[in-house]
């Protein structure tokens, strides 16, 4: 019998996760099976407690329920813990590890794959919601000269920087970003989903920046489109879906699977 995990969201069904599994494990000849778990918007930790007892051993958590896995966890990674939101879960008896591997995919993504050093340049971190949250102190661990975050609900930007005050984060509304650059701008808000961009002042990307959106799609983003216009490098969430999927994969198996041929393959279409 393959060991058995899931992507556990609601909804679940557009998730590339299984086909992204699948192709980590057929390169590191791991005898896995990987499904997708719809679960009742009330129902997380009931879906959850099913499928420990018919013997799951992990799983990755998608919106809207990464708090409440946070909360079910019993133990939980440094950054996971920085996050206070889970994205992978991993039964060990009785024990329920939680990390969160969104931001070093991100991190990852962005250094090694794009080849982008984060060490001293100027960050503007759109979103508060759980993707920006994942993303700071992975972020902040590569040592930029600044992390700005931007939200439309400014309370709640200032609320998650306090916490990081410390390492050189601030906060502010995005109408507070005229006259403002920024060498690295990351999209964690979810506007993209509905078509939106968030209202960002023109001059905003300085020469040789990088737009980063996590939202991943076959056309480009309304705020990629506009930062491509204003100048700047372009890049969308695909590799950072890789990335993070392979975290958590290194997590569950202990083997790193090589993300490069995997990034090829989705970037190509070839995953459902
Ligand atoms: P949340 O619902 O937790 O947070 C949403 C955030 O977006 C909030 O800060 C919200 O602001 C903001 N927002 C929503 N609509 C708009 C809008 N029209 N204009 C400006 N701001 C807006 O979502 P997540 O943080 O979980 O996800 C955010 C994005 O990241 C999604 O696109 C998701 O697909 C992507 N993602 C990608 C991953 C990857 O591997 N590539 C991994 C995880 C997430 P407010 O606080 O004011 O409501």
């Amino acid at each position: 019998m393959p060991d058995r995990y899931a992507l556990i969201g609601n909804p679940v069904a557009h998730s590339f996760s299984p086909s992204i599994h699948a192709e980590f494990a057929r390169q590191t000849g791991q005898d896995i099976e990987y499904a997708r778990l719809l679960a009742p918007l009330d129902g997380f930790a009931a879906a959850v407690a099913q499928f420990r007892a018919q013997g799951g051993k992990g799983l990755n958590v998608t919106l809207p329920f990464k708090l409440e896995a946070y909360q079910l966890a019993t133990q939980h990674t440094e950054r996971a813990a920085h996050a206070q939101a889970v994205n992978t879960l991993k039964f060990e008896g009785d024990a329920v590890f939680g990390d969160n591997t969104d931001g070093a995919g991100l991190v990852r993504d962005v250094e090694i794959n794009l080849e982008f050093p984060i060490v001293a340049m100027r960050v503007l971190l759109m979103g508060a919601g759980g993707a920006a949250r994942g993303a700071l102190s992975p972020l902040l661990e590569k040592k930029p000269v600044t992390v700005v975050i931007a939200n439309r609900t400014v309370a709640k930007a200032h609320q998650l920087a306090r916490r990081f005050s410390h390492l050189g984060c601030s906060a502010c509304g995005y109408d507070e970003l005229v006259n403002r650059q920024f060498d690295l701008v990351i999209n964690a808000t979810a506007a993209s989903i509905a078509g939106d961009l968030p209202p960002l002042p023109p001059g905003l990307f300085a020469p040789r920046s990088l737009a980063y959106d996590m939202m991943y799609g076959r056309e480009p983003t309304p705020f990629l489109k506009y930062a491509r216009e204003q100048g700047a490098r372009i890049a969308d969430g695909g590799g950072m879906l890789v990335e993070q999927a392979a975290e958590s994969f290194l997590l569950w198996r202990g083997v790193r699977p090589d993300t490069a041929p995997v990034i090829a393959r989705l970037r190509a279409g070839e995953f459902l």
